[in-house]
């Protein structure tokens, strides 16, 4: 039997970027994946499909697991000749109690590994604009845990130690307890006016910060309901320029946003709006299945070589497309002197990335600009075309290319089917939180997230890549309320930029 490891893995506080290159590599080779309620489940998404995914709770009221219970599934699957990751919040070993899973480990005779993650109590704050640490402001940092009341009977906080400390203090839990915390501290002679920062769902677009004193904070929190997880963040550090909060000032920050692609091809638009701060999740409607009739598309792609043009319309097109390709022939050349165009840069970069130059590109990313480019560059009468394009419905170019007198050909090479898998995670976000915006990249996206039949609150905005989109959409009797002016994933997180508002150059103070 091979010898089980486990690694306790930080997930960082919540943006899942925060992850260390160390962790994703480990997760990727777990058999067996241990992680709690603060560690952001997109994580998961690393570890191998077939990898065992236990969650062992933990949030306040929600202890789902003893942590007795948890060391000896740690150490039973280890022994059991497994690679487990223990996924934790922010680092392992801040209050995480990765300290107890390290011992029973041990005790047990467990190879194990640590592998530390950046912690909500230095995390939180940078993304709240505050540096635990500043050279003017102090040169000492306290951690510590709220976790403990301080008015139980010998509670092992000591509050006098705590207030008395120099420099900047961060406690981790205790929110529910801010009260009875800020009062023991203000009773051990801290500063009522020293300045207090509450940051809530730290590094995530749900981000919340609350700023006060050490006087009026508790009240606060509880006239706005301020609720965990948070750190509170107590010191001169707490209360430094506004402009330093870079990341509630971004565009979209807080924006709620759901992505219709198919989940191979949300990612590049979730990234790019999460990149502008908006809280972008992925409710794919469709997904791309091969071309029904295989072998119609295989001879036709087998005689590519023999056509003047290949036409492609779309980056999944041109995939079946160079896919098929490469399984029949070995060597690019066999490609032959067929010259190729493309409708628009994303299709264009997927063509390049077969290491194939584009001859035609239009500047206006439309089937209509596409046909306008290539009768521009050529007399296409009596010229063979092969338009490679997706199944179902009547296709522009080939209709136009065909009236200019070009003997055309169609290579099917794929088809939309609705998303019925992998979509619960999305609809099950939409139905709880609902969405400002939902994006729309063609009109099967559109169908289809129709056809779920979720409510859609009278507020939520619509936005489509480009005109062909758009009039899917109005016959659909969508509204439109923003289209991207370059019809590419780009021009449409650029367009929803555009429509949220410019940028916050100060941001306003939140809370006070
Ligand atoms: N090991 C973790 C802390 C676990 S204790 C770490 O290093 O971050 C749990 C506490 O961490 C929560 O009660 C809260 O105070 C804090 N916390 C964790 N993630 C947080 C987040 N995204 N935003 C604010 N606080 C968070």
């Amino acid at each position: 039997m091979p010898e089980g490891i486990c690694y306790l893995v930080g997930a960082g506080p919540g943006d899942p970027l925060l992850l260390t290159l160390k962790g994703k590599s480990r997760l990727g080779r777990a058999q067996v994946v241990v992680y709690d309620s603060l560690c952001n489940p997109e994580l998961l998404d690393f570890a191998p499909a077939g990898a065992e995914k236990i969650h062992a709770g933990k949030r306040a009221g929600d202890h789902t697991m003893p942590q007795q219970d948890i060391n000896a599934l740690l150490v039973r699957e280890t022994l059991a000749g497994k690679t487990v990751v223990r996924l934790k919040g922010g680092d392992p070993f801040l209050f995480g109690r990765g300290g107890e899973e390290a011992e029973a480990l041990a005790a047990a005779g467990c190879r194990f590994e640590t592998v530390p993650g950046i912690t909500s109590a230095i995390g939180g704050p940078a993304y709240a604009g505050i540096p635990v640490t500043h050279r003017s402001h102090n040169t000492t940092l306290t951690i510590f845990t709220g976790h403990e009341d301080p008015a139980k009977e010998g509670s092992s906080l000591d509050f006098r130690a705590i207030a008395a400390a120099p420099g900047t203090k961060v406690m981790l839990m205790g929110i529910e307890r801010l009260k009875t915390i800020s009062q023991s501290l203000l009773d051990s002679g801290m500063d009522p006016q020293t300045p207090v920062a509450l940051v809530r769902e730290a590094t995530t677009p749900r981000q919340q910060t609350l700023r006060g004193t050490l006087a009026d904070i508790a009240a606060q929190a509880e006239s706005t309901g301020f609720k965990a997880p948070a750190v509170a963040i107590f010191g001169e550090v707490a209360a430094l320029d506004p402009k330093l909060r870079w990341f509630e000032s971004l565009p979209l920050f807080g924006k709620r946003i759901a992505v219709t692609r198919t989940r191979s091809q949300a990612g590049a638009l979730t990234e790019r709006l999460r990149e502008l701060g908006a809280d972008a999740y992925e409710l794919p409607t469709i997904r791309t299945e091969p071309a029904p009739d295989k072998r119609a598309f295989y001879e036709l792609v087998a005689y590519a070589h023999s056509y003047d043009w290949l036409v492609f319309t779309s980056p999944n097109g041109a995939d079946a497309f160079f896919g098929a390709f490469y399984e029949i022939y070995r060597d690019a050349r066999d490609l032959g002197g067929v010259r190729i165009a493309s409708v628009g840069p994303a299709t264009a970069a997927r063509v390049n990335s077969f290491r194939f130059q584009v001859d035609i590109q239009p500047e206006k990313h439309t089937a209509e600009n596409l046909v306008a480019a290539l009768a521009k560059e050529t007399s296409v009468e009596n010229l063979k075309i092969l338009v490679v394009r997706p199944e179902g419905g009547r296709d522009v170019v080939s209709e136009q290319l065909s009236k200019l007198g070009a003997i055309v050909d169609e290579a099917i090479a794929y088809r939309t089917v609705p998303e019925t898998e992998a979509n619960a995670a999305g609809i099950a976000r939409f139905q709880k939180d609902g969405a400002d915006l939902v994006t729309f990249t063609s009109g099967s996206t559109a169908e289809n997230f129709q056809k779920l039949g979720l409510q859609v609150s009278a507020s939520t905005k619509f936005a489509s890549i480009g005109p062909v989109t758009s009039a899917a959409m109005r016959q659909l009797g969508m509204r439109v309320d923003i289209e991207a002016e370059t019809h590419d994933i780009p021009g449409l997180a650029a367009a929803i930029e555009k429509f949220f508002g410019t940028p916050k150059k100060s941001p306003q103070p939140s809370g006070t």
